[in-house]
């Protein structure tokens, strides 16, 4: 791979133009809202420690993610911006939803791990006031079944006074900070995702954490645009392995699923882009749970699986393989993607290796 700094620019810049483009009527989509009503949310399983427990995912409507509504276009998958609000919502207005989406979870499902989303940053002040950030946390700490909270954000919110006053209220809690660090690589971050932050502000964010006991749950992207299927597998399985060796807590998964008013979009509808398959998500899971050391945690909650949209195999695979995903992320234990099999592996294994060369090699 060749490094041309100004190509890199310009090709940087012109993914950014057509983000920006694909997103541009999205912000008129956005439905009118109570802002009071509860938080999207749902519930799965989780590993907390050697118990299995509830984590429990809290969407807080706000007015959505700086990155996506700036004159940066936002990241190339990401449609979230659509769930934000018009009207910024009042701080009590945030709290409430936080509090009734709370109340999904009853006391036989504890130990509960609660993760706070906004649809961008949860540490943005923009888009949850400081009060009101304080507020929730507050109300988190003295919830005696919560033993683990997971907070969303860029990592340019990521600073020492916010994390001391974080861990000053949760106490001895876990905790985590969730960070899109998507690839290991500042091209692909760059590039193929047009994510806005380099690998440094990435550490910078892990270090500062660290010192407050707190640890970073990295997502990682598989198979942003532009990349082959063999990129994409050998990308991911390396950012997990370093991701690992920085020090992040966890690692979370996440292939790619194609939402509304994005650039991934348009190349989907165009046919120049597939999600991942469901056998290079597991490949992945395989290589990375070998490669890196066991206290990290790798999960993988594939969104959309199984549908033309989000990760999928040929059809009559595919539920096999979400359950054998699942149930990998609970017990770590890749065995349990010993008994997948199907024909289309075959079609899996061509494309790895005949694939058309991608961007990536160019840059
Ligand atoms: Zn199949």
């Amino acid at each position: 791979m060749i490094a041309m700094a100004n190509q890199n620019n310009i090709l940087r810049d012109a993914i950014a133009e057509i983000a920006r483009t694909a997103r541009k009527d999205s912000i008129k989509k956005r439905k009118k809202r109570d802002l009071s009503r509860p938080a999207s949310k749902w519930i799965v399983p989780t590993r907390l420690g050697n118990k299995i427990g509830t984590a429990l995912s809290i969407v807080l409507s706000t007015v959505g993610c700086s990155h996506a509504s700036s004159e940066s276009g936002g990241c190339t998958m990401c449609s979230y911006l659509l769930d934000g609000t018009e009207e910024p919502p009042t701080s009590e207005q945030i709290v409430h939803q936080f509090q009734t989406a709370m109340h999904a979870v009853d006391d036989k499902e504890s130990p509960i791990s609660v993760k706070l989303y906004t649809s961008g940053s949860f540490l943005d002040s923009r888009e949850v006031s400081d009060s009101a950030r304080s507020e929730i946390l507050q109300k988190i700490s003295e919830d005696d079944r919560v033993e683990q909270v997971v907070i969303e954000s860029r990592p340019e919110y990521v600073n020492d006074s916010l994390m001391s006053d974080i861990r000053c209220i949760l106490g001895d809690r876990i905790v985590e900070i969730g960070i899109g660090l998507e690839s290991i690589s500042d091209s692909i971050r760059s590039i193929c995702i047009n994510k806005g932050f380099t690998l440094d502000d990435f550490t910078k964010a892990l270090e500062t954490c660290k010192e407050y006991n707190i640890g970073i749950r990295a997502y990682v992207l598989v198979k942003p645009p532009f990349l082959t299927e063999r990129d994409a597998l050998l990308d991911s399985v390396s950012t997990i392995v370093k991701a690992a060796e920085l020090g992040v807590s966890t690692v979370s998964v996440n292939p790619v699923n194609v939402q509304s008013y994005t650039l991934v979009e348009k190349l989907w509808r165009a046919r120049d882009y597939r999600p991942p398959w469901l056998w290079t998500v597991v490949e992945i899971l395989k290589q990375a749970r070998e490669a890196v050391d066991s206290q990290v945690t790798i999960v993988c909650d594939p969104v959309a699986a199984g549908k033309s949209r989000g990760t999928h195999n040929c059809g009559d695979c595919d539920t096999s393989f979400v359950k054998a995903i699942r149930s990998f992320s609970l017990e770590q234990n890749p065995i349990v993607f010993g008994s997948l099999s199907c024909d289309c592996k075959r079609e899996w294994q061509h494309i790895l290796s005949h694939e058309d060369v991608s961007l990536m090699h160019h840059i």
